[in-house]
């Protein structure tokens, strides 16, 4: 038995470390030699490595064995779309006979062939005698339509392509900004939102992000025939915000939780902007990024572009959404008996009185209306009409997985925290 296959059939986890092994064994001999020189602080470090295929989709046979030709009989032409092509000039293209076209477009599920675009392929196989066997046209990466000819005239049908997920392991120390450390860790943009999204309850990612800050995750990506198609779930994540430690567990039904089943979402978001939008990004120098912090005024300030979305922190209902000269616009949110949340200097508002909101539902544009210097958001948070920082007021405890779901969740998540743990624990050994 060869090596190759050996190493197939041991179980995942073992892989999986002796691919972290090889790759330690590797990193170590490549190192330079004078390890004594100070690491340059301004770069962010990263690592990426695929952890393994977590499973894939598996065709159905195209053609059933009882009329499947022989092979050697066949010729396949791939044919590129180019600009002005239709189904008549795709099929004299792939050497097929007038009639055979006139056929196959009179079948229903040609319309697909109707919105054929440039630069897509076709496959069409004749047979020796120059007739008709199979059309392929990947419409869209996941899915192709199938045409075949029989003796009992031309079936159709629409296969799923063969998605291979992989997962993937990501960690990084934030010097400069979240988003940056994101990139540099070769994240897809859309999983360094949902990274943020998923600890957005906990964590305020416009204002709270420190140098020394870092995360590990394990996230899920979509190939198909080796080629990326998609970003898929992130399973599982670890923030450490200023000493702080975040954990998060994808559950089957979709949302996250932390390793004990407890719930991520809750009542309300830390933070009414979304971080992407705020400007400037921290340095070692000063404390706070923007001009965000809990001021005599009672309230925290966004430093934001106008025109910024504000979302509603919470779900509630819309007591105030009006203009004066010291609020400029100004939207209150009442959400349950003896919670109000306040947002102030709006350029737009896009609630009215009365109207009942959902938390991350747009509410509004940051803007510099009212008694302020430059555009920004001010937001206040109200417990029982008395000014909280919401940073750190104690909010309702978030619901928990109950029952045997629990118990499935928190032995799974155990699993995966190991092992996103152990992989965080070496690279950051090789990254020092
Ligand atoms: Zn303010």
């Amino acid at each position: 038995m060869s090596f190759g296959n050996r190493f197939k059939q041991l179980p995942k986890q073992h892989r999986t470390f002796i691919l972290i092994i090889f790759g330690l064994i590797m990193s170590l001999l490549l190192l330079p030699v004078s390890t004594s020189a100070p690491q340059s602080s301004d770069e962010e470090s990263f690592y990426i490595y695929q952890v393994g295929d977590r499973y894939s989709l598996k065709l159905p046979p195209l053609i059933s064995s009882e009329n499947k030709p022989v092979k050697s009989q066949l010729t396949s032409e791939e044919i590129i779309v180019r600009s002005g092509d239709n189904l008549s000039l795709i099929g004299k293209r792939g050497n097929l006979s007038t009639k055979t076209i006139y056929e196959i477009d009179r079948l229903s599920s040609a319309k697909r062939l109707r919105s054929i675009y440039p630069g897509q392929k076709l496959t069409i196989t004749t047979d020796n005698k120059g007739e008709f066997v199979e059309l392929i046209y990947p419409y869209r990466a996941t899915e192709s339509l199938y045409i075949n000819k029989t003796a009992d005239g031309y079936n159709t049908k629409i296969v799923k392509n063969q998605i291979e997920i992989r997962e993937q392991f990501a960690r990084a120390d934030i010097t400069s900004n979240f988003w940056n450390a994101g990139v540099k860790a070769d994240m897809p943009p859309k999983q360094i939102m949902n990274l943020a999204t998923i600890f957005g309850w906990d964590i305020d990612f416009a204002l709270d992000i420190r140098a020394g800050d870092s995360f590990a995750v394990i996230y899920e990506t979509q190939f198909i025939d080796g080629e990326f198609v998609s970003t898929g779930n992130i399973l599982a994540a670890e923030f450490i915000n200023q000493g702080d430690k975040f954990q998060a567990v994808r559950n089957k039904d979709g949302s996250y939780y932390t390793p004990s089943g407890r719930s991520m979402r809750k009542a309300f978001l830390r933070a009414p902007v979304n971080f992407k939008y705020i400007s400037s990004s921290f340095n070692r120098n000063r404390r706070h990024p923007v001009t965000g912090k809990v001021r005599a005024h009672n309230g925290i300030d966004y430093a934001a572009r106008t025109g910024t979305p504000i979302v509603s922190a919470g779900d509630g209902k819309v007591i105030a959404s009006a203009y004066n000269r010291f609020n400029g616009n100004y939207v209150f949110i009442k959400h349950n008996s003896n919670i109000v949340t306040k947002y102030l200097h709006m350029n737009k508002r896009s609630v009215k009185k009365g109207q009942r909101v959902k938390q991350n539902q747009k509410i509004g544009t940051v803007g510099a209306t009212g008694r302020v210097t430059g555009a920004h958001l001010h937001y206040e948070f109200l417990v029982n009409g008395k000014h909280k920082n919401p940073k750190t007021v104690s909010l309702p405890k978030a619901d928990s997985l109950r029952g045997s779901e629990k118990t499935k969740f928190v032995s799974d998540a155990k699993i995966i925290m190991e092992q996103l743990e152990s992989n965080a624990k070496l690279y950051t050994l090789i990254g020092q």
